[in-house]
């Protein structure tokens, strides 16, 4: 008999197959070429059980989902202090590739945008750490919450390497403002790198996990993180991971969350579980359709919204 956990993502994904808005990202230009009838959802919770429904085994690109997981690996190298002298922890309500610093500080609001991103990639590992070195922590970290190698996807690196006009302008702008103080191609470079490690959604909910455990890893008990860092990467989630929309992420969904360009969202509940949708069409905030709505119906038909009084 199966699970009836995994019994309701099959019929999530059945009914979620009818669903047909959204555009796939073309600013990347690999990202244009991706199929758009993938789909695929997976849940693990934090006692280490782990369900998939749908394309569960398509490898996709993590892109901006990367930004949580980098948080936590700056947070762990170099100290709350530091880190958030470099990075605000409040929603900044803007595209997630917006030019844009806070007004007094001149910090980047928050480490989810593209910006804060940055900075926080620069941070990973310690004051002189070279390019190779933090490509090697961030992905090192990801893959160890995985529980499998991940690898950097040459094609999507080159593609978006080849069209990073907006990431060096902001790269350049926040060395304006003495927050980086590597070379912008450099910073830039490992951060593209670091959004072009390949995924499954069975990887992201893992990965989900272990921040929703406090930083216990579901499958092997193992702590992988300290609970006060994932305190921190959920709060700032809560506000910021889904760009401009997540004010009405939290009241429709209300589960921590993040999202990326090329169709993952990863929402991660409290001690409970990670979840991870993929489906490449976008909505106009870079949000996966398929992605938002499998979310509103999971918090609605399982009852996982955080701020639910029963
Ligand atoms: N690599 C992408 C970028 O920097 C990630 C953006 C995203 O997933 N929203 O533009």
């Amino acid at each position: 008999m199966q699970h009836p956990v995994q019994d309701y993502l099959s019929s999530l994904v059945d009914r979620l197959r009818a669903e047909r808005g959204g555009e796939l990202a073309t600013y990347i230009p690999v990202l244009a070429e991706a199929d758009p009838e993938k789909l695929g959802v997976a849940m693990a919770t934090v006692t280490g059980r782990v369900h998939c429904a749908g394309d569960a085994d398509t490898e996709f690109t993590i892109q901006s989902v990367s930004k949580p997981f980098a948080y936590a690996a700056a947070l762990v190298d170099r100290g709350a202090e530091t880190v958030d002298d470099a990075v605000g922890l409040n929603p900044s309500g803007e595209a997630f590739n917006e030019l844009s610093l806070e007004e007094q500080s001149k910090r980047p609001d928050n480490a989810m945008i593209n910006a804060g991103a940055l900075a926080v990639h620069q941070l990973l590992v310690g004051p002189f750490a070279g390019r190779q070195e933090r490509i090697d922590r961030v992905v090192g970290l990801m893959s160890l919450l995985a529980g499998r190698r991940l690898t950097v996807d040459r094609a999507t690196y080159e593609s978006e390497m080849g069209a990073s006009d907006r990431n060096l302008a902001l790269a350049h702008m926040l060395r304006s403002h003495g927050i980086l103080h590597d070379r912008a191609e450099d910073v830039v470079a490992g951060y593209v790198a670091q959004c072009s490690v390949l995924v499954t959604v069975r990887d992201l909910a893992v990965m989900g996990a272990c921040l929703a455990s406090g930083g216990v890893h579901p499958l092997t008990g193992e702590r992988v993180l300290p609970s006060l860092f994932c305190r921190q990467v959920l709060s700032v989630m809560s506000t910021a991971g889904m760009y401009e929309a997540a004010g009405q992420w939290m009241a429709h969904v209300g589960i921590p969350a993040k999202s990326g360009v090329s169709g993952a969202v990863l929402g991660a509940l409290p001690g409970q579980a990670g979840i991870a949708v993929f489906s490449p069409p976008l909505d106009a905030a870079g949000n996966s359709v398929r992605g938002v709505l499998a979310f509103e119906r999971m918090s609605e038909d399982l009852n996982l919204h955080v701020m639910e009084a029963d």
